[in-house]
């Protein structure tokens, strides 16, 4: 069995046990493997040990890998879940199956108006920023509201759910504050009308957290592919 499979052994192993502390079923949450800095390589062997969804967060770095393991393209769902600048959302558009980080209409707009004609709906995540000052990314959690709603008109997009990304802390009470203040907004919104089935919550570290907050969908990395090193 390789490395990266024994980490995705483990990794399912921590749901499965979170989810049961929970009284969830593991079934509710997806895993979504983030390869970013990692080689398509890495990516494949995941893909060997079942893995069918990838995240990623530079456009270029995931357009190389995305063509390079074009053999699994019609099995595999890629993510995009970085910042996201106006003069990458056409690559975006024409590859991802997912977006998770939209924090400005402007974004959204493009993304819709660059899908390709015949692709299904791009699904995404609005980016809810639920620490405060510390993040300059995502939107205020005021202002989600009427950002979703904007959202959900756009033809060519499918609104999903939610996403943050908290700041790190070291016990289980603080993990979970931020990830129950995202819960408590998915439910307003979904009260509120909106069809929203995801909330993209949880990372290596803070898992367990997430899953005993309502994640539907954990964002790991370090945990499946180990350290990352930036410095290539
Ligand atoms: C890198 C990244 C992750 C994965 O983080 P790990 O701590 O390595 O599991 C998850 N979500 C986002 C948005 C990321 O940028």
């Amino acid at each position: 069995m390789s490395e990266i499979a024994k980490h995705l052994e483990e990794v399912r192993q921590r749901i499965a046990q979170a989810a049961a502390a929970a009284s969830r079923s593991a079934a509710e949450v997806s895993l979504l493997a983030v390869s970013k800095t990692f080689p398509a390589a890495d990516v494949r062997a995941a893909f060997d040990a079942g893995q069918r969804a990838f995240g990623e967060n530079y456009v270029q770095e995931a357009v190389e890998k995305i063509a390079a393991l074009a053999d699994l393209r019609g099995d595999i769902e890629w993510h995009f879940i970085g910042p996201l600048q106006s003069n990458k959302t056409k690559l975006v558009a024409e590859h991802f199956d997912w977006v998770h980080s939209i924090d400005r209409l402007k974004i959204a707009e493009r993304l819709s108006g660059q899908r390709p004609p015949g692709a299904a709906a791009l699904n995404v995540c609005l980016q809810v920023n639920v620490s405060g000052e510390a993040s300059k990314s995502g939107v205020e959690p005021n202002e989600a509201a009427a950002l979703a709603r904007q959202i959900a008109a756009l033809p060519n997009l499918r609104l999903r759910g939610l996403m943050a990304i908290p700041e790190s802390a070291a016990t289980l009470d603080e993990q979970r504050a931020p990830h129950a203040r995202l819960r408590a907004l998915m439910d307003t919104l979904r009260a509120d009308g909106l069809e929203l089935d995801t909330l993209s919550i949880g990372m290596s570290a803070d898992l367990e957290a997430a899953v005993l907050e309502g994640a539907t969908m954990v964002r790991i990395g370090t945990a499946i592919f180990g350290a990352r090193d930036y410095s290539h």
